[in-house]
């Protein structure tokens, strides 16, 4: 049985993932921030049908609190297998309105977090000569979106961190892969008016806008033992709206 935490899956597209993971035979560790509730919900739920999952509350943001979290799955199992660096958050403003602590807390959710996740459970997946990171991105991060430079600079940087962390850990059995979401019908698009949501989904030649568990897919996919020679590369899951 493989250890997977996923980063803010009390919500979501790290919700679809524990589930995922959960029902294919894997322990989930559901990280949560502030959903207590819904990460409570997800677990039980879980475990009603025979699967392995645990809750556990961390800002990934704070290097302290992962540090704990981290002293906490220790507790339970020897490390983590499968990373997921997931949380994040999402603002839109103009870029002369954003501020100081706009750019520290949007750098510290969607960036400093991954450094922080990968930093504590490289260790042992180096010990064990296997592990498998994969870290949630976007499209913007790819492409830039305008009135989100903050969140596409956020994003550009886990694409940065996850091709150079490929290049060191490869021999260690360590793959390091990005998902990078189009636009997923989630709470974070769900401040989007219904005229926004439409014309993203226009302009996405799929004609569709996507689903959580479209990125569960692909995450589960780059975590198999069987995409081992997959590394350092960026998927886009986004209905072909950046190619
Ligand atoms: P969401 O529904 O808003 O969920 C965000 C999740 O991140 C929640 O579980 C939240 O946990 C967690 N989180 C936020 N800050 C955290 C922190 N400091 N510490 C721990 N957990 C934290 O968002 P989503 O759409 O599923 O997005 C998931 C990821 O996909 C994000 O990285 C996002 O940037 C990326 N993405 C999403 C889209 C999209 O269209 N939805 C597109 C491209 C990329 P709590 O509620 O417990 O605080």
């Amino acid at each position: 049985m493989r250890n997977v935490l996923i980063t803010g899956s009390s919500r979501g597209i790290g919700a679809a993932c524990a589930r995922l993971f959960a029902e294919s035979g894997d322990r989930v560790f559901i990280n949560y921030n502030n959903s207590q509730k819904s990460a409570e919900l997800l677990r039980n739920s879980l475990i009603e049908h025979g699967a392995q999952a645990v809750t556990i509350k961390c800002d990934v943001s704070d290097p302290n609190q992962v540090k704990r979290m981290f002293n906490e799955i220790g507790l339970i199992c020897e490390g983590i297998d499968v990373l997921v660096n997931n949380a994040g958050i999402a603002q839109t403003k103009l870029f002369t309105e954003i501020t100081d602590e706009d750019w520290q807390r949007m750098i510290s959710t969607n960036l400093s977090s991954a450094f922080y996740c990968c930093r504590a459970a490289i260790p042992y997946m180096i010990r064990k000569k296997f592990g498998r990171i994969i870290n949630i991105s976007s499209m913007w991060g790819q492409v830039g979106g305008s009135c989100e430079v903050h969140y596409s600079a956020a994003k550009a940087g886990i694409i940065g961190l996850t091709k150079a962390l490929a290049m060191e850990e490869g021999l260690s059995g360590i793959t390091v892969n990005c998902v990078a979401p189009g636009v997923i019908k989630t709470d974070m698009t769900g401040n989007l008016s219904d005229e926004d949501l439409e014309s993203l989904r226009q302009e996405t030649p799929t004609g569709t806008i996507g689903i959580p568990e479209d990125i569960s897919k692909a995450v589960f996919f780059l975590a198999k033992d069987e995409s081992a020679f997959i590394n350092g590369q960026v998927l886009g899951v986004n209905g072909g709206f950046v190619v």
